[in-house]
């Protein structure tokens, strides 16, 4: 895969030794072309970047060199560490987003994203359950990369984290905000924010707020699948 390093994005700071690269963002820009993406991704007064930048046609940019913090979280959090910029490397996918015209994302995005994340994973070590959506980590603020983004097709060439089989958990509180927690949720947030984000990812297709038996063993699923992975590294 051809990498275009053309274009260098100013929006970033020094990552410190002690920061290890060890969790891979995925975000959509919400900007209808590529063109006003890559634009935005490097204006000095937008104060917002990402590592890489891929266009609907596939083809990949690297905006900031992966040793330095560009700027595509913000307030975050995930497993009760914050501010995830230090830590991560971002990836923004062209797509007009939830208020434009959100769009599927094409195979050929995949295809590129799929290469990326692998290439990243090897280079840094990087677990599969450290490949996350900007909502999962910021989900009281962000709706991307959003219900459309396919992670099961990532989590089928092991680049991101999915249930095999949907289990009920036995002898165990059935209670959701332990499973959110225990994937990696901010639970300390409303617990709704939560619950929207959580089914974006991994119940794209209910919109809704709803709790019943199906989700809670969903969200255990999820969350054994997270451990497992973890239990890994
Ligand atoms: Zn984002």
């Amino acid at each position: 895969m051809n990498i275009i390093s053309n274009i260098t994005s100013p929006n970033f700071s020094i990552r410190k030794d002690k920061e290890v690269i060890d969790t891979i963002i995925i975000h959509y820009t919400g900007m209808n072309s590529s063109d006003e993406a890559i634009h935005r991704l490097c204006d000095p007064n937008a104060k917002v970047s990402s590592h890489y930048f891929i266009n609907r046609n596939g083809l990949v940019w690297q905006l900031v060199e992966d040793r330095k913090v560009a700027w595509h979280a913000g307030v975050s959090k995930w497993l009760g560490r914050k501010n995830l910029n230090e830590t991560s490397i971002g990836i923004e996918l062209c797509n007009p987003g939830h208020y434009n015209n959100y769009s599927n994302f094409t195979n050929k995005q995949y295809k590129s994203l799929e290469f990326l994340i692998k290439i990243l994973k090897q280079k840094y070590f990087i677990s599969s359950d450290r490949v996350l959506g900007h909502s999962d980590i910021a989900p009281n603020r962000k709706k991307d990369p959003g219900e459309k983004f396919n992670w099961k097709r990532l989590a089928r060439e092991n680049l991101a984290i999915w249930p095999k089989k949907i289990i009920t958990p036995k002898n165990q509180k059935r209670d959701i905000e332990h499973y959110l927690q225990q994937i990696g949720y901010d639970v300390e947030l409303n617990l709704n924010y939560i619950i929207r984000a959580f089914k974006r990812h991994f119940v794209p297709r209910d919109k809704s707020l709803l709790i019943n038996e199906n989700i809670v063993n969903i969200a255990y699923s999820v969350s054994e699948e997270f451990k497992k992975n973890r239990s890994l590294y």
